[in-house]
């Protein structure tokens, strides 16, 4: 026999058994993203290499060293997308969706980086995404953490997550605090690793966000960009703080939260948690106004989020909240006839019952290993047609579920049976 294939490693399939997992996180966004009158935006998957250069930033971990990048046939430079961001603005700045507007936005899909794979770190993985633009001010940071908030809480997750927030200021606040960071970290160069030296003069802000436990200390007192924040810069912080208080979302200011990609500016926020070891984030975002500009079109304010819902399906199992029910029904099959007319009495059911979920048994098999298989599809009901059934046109019901006497009623009462289960 020849050799068989395997998936690219850190690339996984998502079977049957845990897509009801996915679908709860993905339709309770979906439910969320309409009732706060967000729109849907679908993106290609792969983009022009130079679009992430440009905005995600040469000296990020992601444009150093975990881009899928390839070249067409025409010799262009592509690259597998890893993060939405950066494509969702190109796309509204090539549809003219900025200008004079603002826009609330959606969407969900796969992202590629070239990471090493572990709990919670894959080379595809995949992102349910947020972005807003043409909005200034602190009101909108506030929704979108408020949305987020509340995606954690209709998901069942709000006991295992915390909000950390933090402000990066402008640009030129950046630059001031940069400089005494640069000569802080210099003070102290035999406590630097490899990354951070790498780092020093190129982003020393990405520093502070080491995971290395020994520069932790070194992190610790390092010169707070708060310091150096303006009154505009420090009254946006507040504006947002005051918005979180006034609906009761608690969250922890951490000066030290900067974000992996460069072109935040502003507020800048992490949903994180101690239940999925080294891998915390679940959901992390913040405002971006100096990106569009970067991106050659006139400038306009923005933020946005993203949640990696590998991780919300972990801590969804950490619950272990059972995923979502098998079908309504599952008809076994006795004998020749019964084969014969069962798929046509599950078309009937379905053409009177709309949404009813039936299973019919199909290949046949001895009326045990349908039982089994019934089973476990997760039915409730078991509906067995077999000689005697088709014979006084009735059907014999078994509930798989509760411990019921099993019933043989006329084929005329299945229709409200089955309603009332669904009911
Ligand atoms: P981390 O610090 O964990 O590497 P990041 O800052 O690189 O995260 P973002 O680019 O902000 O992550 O992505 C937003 C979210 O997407 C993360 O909080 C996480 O939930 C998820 N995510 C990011 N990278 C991966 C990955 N390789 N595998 C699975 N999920 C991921
Ligand atoms: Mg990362």
């Amino acid at each position: 026999m020849a050799k068989t294939i395997q998936a690219i490693r850190g690339m996984n399939d998502i079977l049957p058994t845990i897509t009801p997992r996915w679908q709860f996180v993905e339709q309770i966004f979906r439910n969320l993203m309409q009732s706060y009158g967000y729109g849907e935006i679908r993106l290609p998957i792969v983009e022009k290499t130079e679009l992430f250069k440009r905005s995600i930033g040469e000296v990020t971990d992601i444009v150093e060293k975990e881009m899928y990048t390839f070249e067409d046939r025409n010799g262009d430079s592509l690259t597998l997308r890893p993060e939405g961001t950066a494509g969702c603005v190109r796309a509204c700045i090539e549809n003219g969706l900025l200008h004079n507007q603002t826009q609330r936005l959606w969407y969900v899909g796969p992202m590629f980086r070239h990471e090493r794979p572990q709990k919670g770190r894959y080379r595809q993985f995949h992102q349910l995404g947020v972005e807003v633009f043409g909005f200034a001010g602190p009101d909108i940071d506030a929704e979108l953490i408020m949305l987020s908030a509340r995606l954690l809480k209709n998901l069942g997750l709000a006991e295992l997550v915390k909000l950390e927030i933090n402000t990066l200021g402008v640009s030129e606040e950046r630059q001031a605090h940069r400089e005494q960071l640069i000569a802080y970290f210099e003070q102290n160069m035999e406590l630097l690793d490899e990354d951070a030296k790498r780092r020093l003069h190129s982003n020393p802000l990405r520093i502070l966000d080491t995971k290395n436990p020994a520069m932790q200390e070194l992190v610790e007192n390092a010169p707070q960009l708060f310091d150096f924040l303006g009154e505009e810069s420090k009254a946006h912080f507040k504006g947002v703080c005051d918005y979180l208080e006034s609906v009761g979302i608690g969250y922890h200011v951490n000066h030290r939260l900067v974000r992996g990609l460069d072109y935040y500016s502003k507020t800048v926020f992490e949903w994180v948690t101690d239940h999925l070891g080294a891998q915390g984030t679940v959901c992390a975002g913040g405002r971006f106004d100096a990106l569009i500009e970067q991106l050659g079109s006139k400038p306009s304010p923005a933020a946005g989020f993203a949640v990696g819902i590998e991780r919300m399906v972990a801590l969804l199992e950490e619950l272990s909240e059972s995923p979502a029910e098998g079908p309504h029904a599952y008809l076994l099959l006795a004998g020749e006839t019964a084969m014969q007319q069962g798929l046509a009495m599950a078309e009937s059911l379905r053409d009177q019952i709309s949404g009813l979920g039936i299973v019919v048994n199909c290949g046949g098999g001895s009326f045990k290993s349908q039982m089994k298989k019934a089973d476990k599809s997760g039915a409730r009901l078991a509906l067995i047609l077999g000689e005697d059934e088709i014979e006084k046109q009735s059907i014999t019901i078994k509930n798989l579920r509760e411990d019921k006497p099993q019933q043989t009623v006329p084929q005329s009462e299945i229709d409200s049976i089955l309603r009332d289960l669904m009911a």
